[in-house]
């Protein structure tokens, strides 16, 4: 069976772009993903901080743009998902529900998903109100009323967005401040049609075949209450897609990948890029970053046997 040189496994901006700089390096590389390339950028209304793009540029768009720039180069990108990574001597076998594939390098780009409150009736009621993006199911709120929970990047981001369909947002979260940097944060605060909950956890999510209230508790008094809602919307973080991955290469705590500066993991020739990593900052531009570095490094590694 054939070896590639490289196998970047996860479409999103951190393997598009690892697969474009290996496609332009003409390395013998294939790209797989699950889904459709783009990642979570695919759920991103506006992306404001791409450099670049002066005006912001919408997340559908960039991931299409990412794709056609790897394309161009001629990366191979194939419809695969990727169920366990093993190694046989120096080769990377990655096992795919029609067979195996094999490279003597290997990119996790594998990203994250959104993370589950855990409360009752979170799952019951996902696609009938509660919801992780905004951008996906906003529009079905029109003139309705949405609680909205996090306090960071994206809850902020989501909420803003929200206010074009909804008439009234409520962003709960479990603190007296905001984790969402400035001008994001500026936004959230100054927007009539939204309402911060401080300092309050959601207990449950209650509706029989939609969402109908949620029930919050007051994290100082410990005071509970029924809040009347059409949606909500869950924003408190990723997890990372690296399930498969257990005690094949070091995590963290919460499963993301350990990997060095050259985005080297614990096992020889397997890089990670993205927002899989452990790492302080998860952005597209860094993720692309990332996935430059990695195919830099892989190439170095398949020249010399170490990154
Ligand atoms: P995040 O920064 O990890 O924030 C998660 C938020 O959810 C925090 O406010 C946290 O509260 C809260 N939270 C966590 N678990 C909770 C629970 N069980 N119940 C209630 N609340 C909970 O996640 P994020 O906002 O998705 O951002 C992820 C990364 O993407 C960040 O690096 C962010 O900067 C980046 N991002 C950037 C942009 C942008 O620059 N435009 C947009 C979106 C995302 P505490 O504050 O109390 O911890």
């Amino acid at each position: 069976m054939h070896t590639h040189d490289l196998i970047i496994v996860g479409g999103g901006p951190a393997g598009l772009t690892a697969g474009l700089y290996a496609a332009r390096a003409r390395m013998d590389v294939v790209l797989l993903e699950r889904l459709s390339p783009g990642g979570q950028v695919l759920t991103t209304d506006l992306v404001e901080n791409w450099p670049g793009d002066v005006e912001g540029v919408g997340g559908f768009d960039l991931a299409d743009r990412m794709r056609d720039h790897a394309l161009k180069f001629g990366l191979d990108i194939q419809g695969k998902e990727i169920s366990k990574l093993s190694i046989d001597g120096q080769v990377k076998v990655l096992a795919t529900p029609d067979g195996e594939l094999r490279a003597k390098a290997v990119i996790l780009a594998v990203g994250a998903q959104p993370q589950k409150l855990g409360v009752p009736g979170e799952e019951l009621l996902t696609g009938k109100g509660v919801s992780y993006c905004g951008t996906c199911d906003g529009p079905f709120y029109r003139d309705q009323v949405v609680a909205c929970f996090g306090g960071g990047d994206t809850a902020a981001e989501e909420a803003a967005f929200l206010t074009r369909f909804a008439s009234k947002v409520y962003l709960v979260h479990r603190r007296d401040e905001l984790r969402a940097a400035g001008i994001l944060a500026e936004r959230v605060l100054e927007n009539e049609k939204i309402e911060v909950l401080w300092s309050q956890v959601p207990l449950e999510i209650k509706g029989d075949n939609k969402v109908e209230a949620v029930r919050l508790k007051k994290v100082k008094d410990g005071e509970e209450y029924d809040l009347a809602c059409d949606g909500a919307f869950v924003f408190i973080g990723t997890t990372p897609n690296t399930e498969f991955l257990s005690g094949v290469v070091d995590m963290d705590r919460q499963g993301f990948i350990i990997c060095d500066r050259n985005q080297h993991t614990s096992l020889n020739g397997v890089f990670a890029a993205g927002d899989c990593c452990s790492k302080l900052l998860r952005q597209i531009v860094v993720a692309a970053g990332e996935g430059a570095v990695a195919t830099y490094a892989a190439q170095r590694y398949l020249e010399d046997g170490h990154a």
